[in-house]
Formats: structure tokens, sequence, C-alpha cells
């Protein structure tokens, strides 16, 4: 594969052609890796713009994620961009995990300070020899590769910054670094998105932002996952899902409902593309793909007449 995710982007930006794509994880069981690949079967035939590999959380994923981004560099015809966090990592290693997916296929990857492990809340204690922040690796990746580079973004804010002004000069540092695009956190409210799109161009930074779809579909799973990420989670959705407990397939035709509706509103707002985390099943997503009738093709242009 000689072009990156980079050109790919710039190429549909240009054509107004959204971009779609989809998040898996590194599964740890065989039952997990069967699972996986019937996702990653399932979704090929979209030909999506791009798949995505965690990196598990406090690096505890790395062998799995290198292993089967390679797989699906070797084995499918999508485009795998790797996750790479540089939690527990000195920069010899990042530098060796980088050449690792370099011997892979993979030029494109996705650039993460990382949690502390055990507690994600807990104090930050970097690597002796590693790095703080999530820049420092970009730099790391621009100098040694001609990687596309993929950053995080927080419609909400990260945690751990203390104002606005402060995320977001910080986020602007790292598309500087040598950021092409970023994917954000898992969020569900329109605005949240739109406001952040806002602060960025107040900002003068231009990095395309493309926001990740979570299909809520179960209540009790969505509220860990929304702890975990500091999303605010409708509350509306959440009773609505409640009610729906006992009876999984209204829970699905909720959860894939609200998650077409706001991504349809989010290309309309004219969102770059959509991120979808399938949590290795690919069913919602799928759903919510097919309702909103993306295709890769590229729409004619008219002949004049
Ligand atoms: P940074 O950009 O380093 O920011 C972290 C905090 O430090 C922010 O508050 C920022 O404002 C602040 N900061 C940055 N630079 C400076 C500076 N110079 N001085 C002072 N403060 C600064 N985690 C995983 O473990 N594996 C994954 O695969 C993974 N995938 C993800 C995918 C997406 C799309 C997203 C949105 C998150 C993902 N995460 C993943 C979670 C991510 O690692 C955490 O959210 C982490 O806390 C922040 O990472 P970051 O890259 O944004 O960090």
């Amino acid at each position: 594969m000689t072009t990156t995710l980079r050109e790919v982007l710039a190429r549909d930006l240009a054509a107004g052609t959204p971009t779609f794509s989809f998040e898996f994880f590194a599964p740890k069981t065989e039952s997990g890796t069967r699972n996986l690949w019937d996702a990653v079967r399932r979704i090929e035939p979209l030909s999506p713009t791009f798949v995505s590999v965690t990196y598990g959380a406090g690096g505890s994923s790395k062998d799995r994620t290198v292993e089967v981004t390679r797989q699906i560099a070797a084995q499918t015809t999508l485009r795998p961009v790797a996750h790479l966090t540089a939690v527990g990592h000195s920069v010899a290693e990042l530098r060796h995990i980088i050449g690792q997916y370099a011997d892979a296929g993979v030029r494109d990857v996705l650039v993460l300070r990382g949690d502390p492990p055990g507690d994600p809340d807990g104090p930050w204690i970097p690597h002796p020899q590693g790095f703080t922040y999530a820049h420092e690796l970009v730099s790391l990746v621009r100098d040694i590769s001609d990687f596309s580079i993929g950053v995080a973004a927080f419609p909400e804010r990260h945690p751990r910054s203390p104002d606005w002004t402060d995320d977001i000069r910080h986020f602007v540092a790292k598309c500087r670094a040598g950021a092409d695009y970023a994917i954000t956190q898992m969020f569900f409210h329109v605005d949240d998105y739109l406001r952040l799109r806002d602060r960025l161009a107040a900002a003068g930074c231009a990095t395309p932002i493309i926001p990740e779809i979570m299909p809520a579909t179960d209540v009790r799973q969505i509220r860990r996952f929304a702890r975990l990420s500091n999303a605010a989670f409708p509350e509306d959705l959440a009773h609505r899902l409640d009610a729906a407990r006992d009876n999984p397939a209204e829970g699905h035709r909720i959860g894939v409902a609200h998650a077409t509706d706001m991504a349809a509103r989010l290309l309309t707002e004219g969102a770059p593309g959509l991120h979808y985390i399938t949590l290795n099943r690919s069913t919602a997503t799928y759903e919510i793909h097919q309702n909103l009738g993306l295709t890769r093709r590229r729409t004619p242009t008219p002949t004049p007449a």
C-alpha cells in the first residue's frame, strides 16, 4: 500500500465524500478471535475508508494489536490504522513498535498518550525513558516514518484538562506536531462536537475531526463506557433503554435509531466522516451504516445540459 490515510482523507475531503471507518480491538480468546474475524469479514464488502485496532489499556495488548493489525493488512483488502499509546514504553520500545508496524505493511497510526494502567483516573507516571504527552509521540512518529498520524479529540474536553483554553491549546500543539486528522472520544450530544469544531476553528486549527459513533443498545454497558470516557449520556435515551432492559431486540432498535439520527445530523453539519465503535460485533454499526446509505463509490459529476 503506497498511499497513506493522509492522501485518502485529503482526496475525500476535497470531493466532499464522507469517510467511514470501524474500530476493533485485539481479542484475548479463541471465541473473541472468531467474533473479530466474523465482524471484519462482514464489514469488508462495505469498503470502509479504514479500520482501526485499539491498543489495550495500559499497553496490555501490544503483541496482539501488532499481530491483528498485521493480519488485517496481509489478509484483507482493508486499510488498518494501528492505535499506539505511550503507556509503559521507553522511546526505544516505541521506535521498535513503529518499526514492527512498518514491517507489517501498516502506514497509518492513531497516536495516543494512553491512561495509567489499573485506575485510568490515577496519577500519570511516565516511563523514565518515555513520554508524558501524545504530542511527543506524534513528533517521534513524524521524525522516523512517513506514516499518516491521527490523534484523539474530546468533544466534552479531556477529563484532565482544567479548562477549555488549556485543552484547545494542547490539542492544537498536537496537530502542529504533525497530526493529519483526529478521531473524537464517544459522545451523545451532537452540539458538543459542533462546539469543539468551532473552538478549534477559532484557534486557527483546520485538522479534520472525525466523530466517533457508539451505538447505545444496552444501558448497563453504555453507562459503564460513558463513565470511563466521561461522556454525558442523554437521560431520555437512558430511560428508553432502561424500559427495554428485558427486551434486547427493542434496546437494539432504540440504540441503532439514536445513533443513525446522530450520524445523519453530523454529516449534515459537515463532519468529514464517521468512525464506528464495533466492540468486534458488526450488527449495530452495519445497520446504522446501511440506514445512512453511504458508499465509497464517488458521486459522478452531473453532465451539464
Ligand atoms: P494528550 O494529548 O497527551 O492529552 C492528555 C492530557 O494532557 C489533556 O488534558 C491535555 O490537554 C494535556 N496536555 C497535553 N499536552 C500537554 C502539555 N504539553 N502540558 C500540559 N498538559 C498537556 N487509550 C488506549 O489505551 N488505547 C487505545 O487504543 C485508545 N484509543 C483511543 C481512541 C480514541 C479515538 C480516543 C478519543 C481515545 C483513545 N484512547 C485509547 C484513550 C486515550 O489514550 C486517553 O483518553 C488519554 O487520557 C488521552 O490521550 P491523548 O492522546 O488525548 O493525550
